[in-house]
């Protein structure tokens, strides 16, 4: 098999040529289809998290098809798409996992960031952490639901029944979650990087209400906004463009320190909130409402090998939608 090898952070990928693994007890061996790039490569890249372990397969919006069955998993999944997220498992005993949250594991393990993920022609994964994908015929449209659709869903669960939802940051999640929003009746306020006009093309395209760069301020204020974008100066910004009581979101592994602010942004009972990780019950009920959405993706492929430039061009802003490595 050909993977990209992370091996010392600050490094860029390098390509390998591995043996096969054999899935161990409750593991399953996929033959990666497609696998998109998220911002969360490029922070595990950089250093931005914590204990990176190298060397390591980054990529954790994966789709493919099930090679061959570890002990424990019944044979029948040989031969099904399936889809596998960032999280790669949770323990299933500490008090988080109990308590019906998952995502916040004291032991988890990290698609990707822990253990070897889908920047390569295959990879193993826990069976219980796949996510069926019947009915998913497209694998390329698919890979982007994996991290931007899935964190994107539980950002705007958190963000709660707002009306007039802000996105900031127009990349992979939020052109996704706008077309949620919309199928919801909700409406869209899209903000970009100042003069980003593609992004803002697309995000009208979706057919968000109201488009500017994130200094602006909305023309009416917001219930609630999302910040995809990893730049901890838009928190103050969101937050005097929510109403009172509003929620600002932060969907993001990581962000830029969030400079001083006056009190009076967050009071009126304003919130800030950010999400972490995602829960399998997440991925079952966005997998059942994303075809009854139409969710379309934009997406630029790139064969494999080329996992350095999709980076690149993901980092420097150029790209539209989401970048997927396609083996
Ligand atoms: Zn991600
Ligand atoms: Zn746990």
């Amino acid at each position: 098999m050909k993977a990209m090898v992370l091996r010392k952070v600050g490094e860029r990928l390098a390509c390998e040529a591995r043996p096969i693994p054999r899935p161990g007890n409750g593991e399953l061996l996929i033959r990666v289809e497609a696998c998109a790039v998220c911002r969360t490569d490029l922070h595990i890249m950089d250093g931005e998290l914590p204990d990176v372990r190298v060397p390591i397969v980054p990529g954790h919006e994966v789709v493919g098809i099930v090679d061959a069955a570890g002990p424990g998993v019944s044979s029948s999944l040989i031969g099904a798409r399936v889809g596998v997220g960032w999280l790669g498992r949770a323990c299933g005993h500490c008090s988080y996992c109990a308590g019906g949250q998952e995502n916040l594991c004291d032991e988890p393990t990290f698609t990707g960031y822990t253990r070897d993920g889908g920047f390569a022609t295959h990879m193993l994964a826990d069976a219980a952490f796949a996510f069926p994908l019947e009915g998913f015929s497209d694998a390329i449209a698919t890979a982007p639901l994996m991290c931007a659709g899935l964190i994107g869903w539980r950002s705007l669960q958190i963000a709660g029944p707002a009306h007039r939802i802000g996105l900031y940051g127009f990349g992979a999640a939020a052109h996704i979650i706008a077309q949620i929003c919309r199928w919801q009746g909700r409406d869209v306020y899209a903000f970009t990087r100042s003069g980003d006009a593609p992004a803002q093309a697309l995000a009208r395209s979706l057919g968000a209400c109201w488009v500017g760069s994130s200094g602006e301020m909305p023309p009416e204020p917001l219930d609630a906004a999302i910040i995809f974008a990893p730049v901890g100066p838009l928190i103050p910004i969101a937050l005097k463009a929510v109403r009172k009581g509003g929620r600002v979101v932060c969907g993001g592994i990581h962000m830029s320190d969030i400079p001083q602010f006056p009190y009076r942004l967050l009071w009126q009972e304003r919130q800030i909130v950010s999400v972490a990780n995602l829960t399998r019950q997440d991925g079952i009920d966005f997998l059942a409402i994303a075809p009854q959405a139409g969710i379309r993706t934009t997406t630029r492929t790139y064969p494999l090998e080329q996992a350095n430039e999709a980076l690149d061009d993901l980092r420097s802003g150029r790209l539209q939608g989401a970048a997927v490595l396609v083996p």
